[in-house]
């Protein structure tokens, strides 16, 4: 699904594009900001994206940053992760990143699973 985004084959509301990354906003935002972050070039979950190329992993993160710094995000703070496979609640399998902010965000798991 993501790939298609980056192909240009369903829209979305880009706030950020790098000749490497994506950043578009959620259809279905949790925060305020809600910003997807994505490498162009599809890898399945972050693992494999930082063990298969680790600098793009890294302009992942600088991108995301970069939004933040747009969003106005740098002073209160925001959360940035990396929902990865069934425990983790990934939903889609392209990599990506929830850059989430605007207002507290409250404890970092609904619960505890502890
Ligand atoms: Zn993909």
């Amino acid at each position: 699904m993501f790939c298609r985004i980056v192909a240009g084959e369903i829209p979305a509301t880009m706030v950020r594009e790098t000749p490497t990354t994506l950043a578009f906003r959620d259809i279905d935002p949790k925060a305020p900001v809600h910003v997807l972050v994505i490498p162009k070039e599809h890898y399945a979950d972050v693992a494999t994206l930082a063990q298969g190329d680790s600098a793009l992993a890294g302009e992942v993160l600088a991108t995301a940053a970069a939004v933040a710094e747009d969003e106005g995000l740098l002073g209160d703070g925001f959360r940035l992760m990396f929902n990865t496979g069934t425990y983790g609640g990934q939903e889609v399998f392209h990599a990506h990143a929830h850059l989430l902010g605007g207002a507290p965000l409250g404890p970092m798991l609904a619960r505890s699973v502890a």
